[in-house]
């Protein structure tokens, strides 16, 4: 069930700020709030998708491809060729936000996971 109070939600709509690198009708693009490298971003889609599953089994082709070309250049704009995406799906993989997002970390030698 999505939450349409989660914290995401509110940074779509303006009512929380965040520090905002891009943003379209479809996707937004923001620093996270504590960074774990030298580059930490986040994306999400503007739609109402609670994880990753929930995206892939509910949103429409178009949507999925937007997104998943949008994270590959904002991506390759920050880090250039050498980034890790990640997402967690669910409470027990340390997701704590429930509305879908993908982190984008670089800038820096990472470690392993
Ligand atoms: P996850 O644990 O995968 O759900 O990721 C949630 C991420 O959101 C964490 O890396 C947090 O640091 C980040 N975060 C929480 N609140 C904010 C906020 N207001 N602005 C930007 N990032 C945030």
């Amino acid at each position: 069930m999505y939450d349409t109070n989660n914290i995401f939600a509110k940074i779509i709509r303006k009512e929380i700020p965040s520090k905002l690198i891009y943003e379209d009708d479809q996707v937004i693009a923001f620093h996270d709030l504590h960074p774990v490298a030298p580059i930490h971003a986040l994306i999400i889609p503007k739609g109402q998708y609670t994880d990753y599953l929930h995206f892939i089994e509910t949103a429409p082709s178009e949507t999925q491809i937007y997104f998943f070309q949008k994270v590959a250049s904002l991506a390759k704009e920050l880090c250039g060729e050498h980034f890790r995406l990640c997402t967690n799906n669910g409470s027990a993989s340390g997701q704590t936000i429930f509305h879908f997002h993908m982190h984008i970390i670089g800038g820096k030698q990472l470690g392993g996971l």
